[in-house]
């Protein structure tokens, strides 16, 4: 049977003449939280923004819930709304309340009335523990809670799936935590999830499996207890040995 969320198949990437991902072949299953690590360079961000297609592929295929992402023909902001992406940067619109961040998408591009808009905002953002900080603007909330608000906004979308680009890495440390928790939670219930980190605890606990990327290729993808404790490649015993 075939349970994949999201499927790349032989996929191939091009940068001019830079060659950034090498037929990789990745299949995302209902429900799981698929982490991908790897050194900078390597090409997670690309995978992620190729599946949103933010970028283009040149050869292969990407599915969503078996149709095509990458076909000429795809209705990409249909299927964009499905896919759920939060970046490193906070990209909240600025001069939107935490609430009408998370409503925004939702009325205009679901056309869901204002107060059912207002409702799911509402039941977000007590889910990511920021009720009361729905009336606050941005500039008005640490980047923990930016990104917090950003997963919601993501979120009420109702994605099948979410994509996570090292939404930690630009947090003071303090407030890393409660960025993962809430990821934490939400893989709890259910979500699948694709997951670029350098957080290798949260790999660790959270990950149903570790997808290692080097120089555009998937070098090693195993569960985490394999992973950390028994690497199989050379790449995968040098990361490791780099982290610590
Ligand atoms: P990672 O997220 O693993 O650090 P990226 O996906 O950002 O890696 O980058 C993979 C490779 O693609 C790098 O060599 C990077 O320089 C290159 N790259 C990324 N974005 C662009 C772009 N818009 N134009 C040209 N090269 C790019
Ligand atoms: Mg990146």
């Amino acid at each position: 049977m075939n349970n994949a969320v999201l499927q790349f198949d032989d996929i191939d990437k091009y940068f001019g003449e830079t060659h950034v991902l090498k037929d990789i072949t990745l299949n995302i299953d209902t429900s799981e939280v698929c982490v991908i690590v790897g050194p900078s360079g390597s090409g997670k961000s690309t995978l992620l923004r190729c599946a949103n297609r933010l970028e283009e592929i040149q050869n292969g295929e990407i599915r969503l819930d078996g149709q095509s992402i990458s076909a000429v023909d795809a209705d990409v902001n249909r299927l964009r709304q499905r896919i759920g992406m939060v970046f490193q940067s906070f990209n909240l619109f600025p001069h939107k309340t935490a609430l009408e961040n998370v409503t925004l998408a939702p009325r205009k591009v679901k056309n869901l009335p204002d107060k059912e808009a207002t409702q799911r905002a509402e039941n977000l953002l007590d889910e990511v523990g920021l009720l009361e900080q729905s009336s606050s603007y941005p500039n008005q909330l640490s980047g923990g809670q930016k990104q917090r608000v950003a997963i919601a906004r993501a979120l009420a979308m109702e994605p099948k799936i979410m994509l996570f680009d090292e939404v930690t890495s630009a947090l003071d440390p303090e407030l890393v935590g409660e960025v993962l928790g809430v990821m934490r939670d939400l893989a709890g219930d259910g979500m699948t999830m694709m997951v670029v980190t350098h957080e290798m605890g949260f790999a660790r606990e959270v990950g149903d499996r570790v997808v290692l990327m080097a120089d555009g290729r998937i070098v090693e993808s195993a569960s985490p207890t394999s992973f950390f404790e028994n690497p199989s490649t050379t790449r995968g015993k040098q990361f490791l040995s780099k982290l610590l």
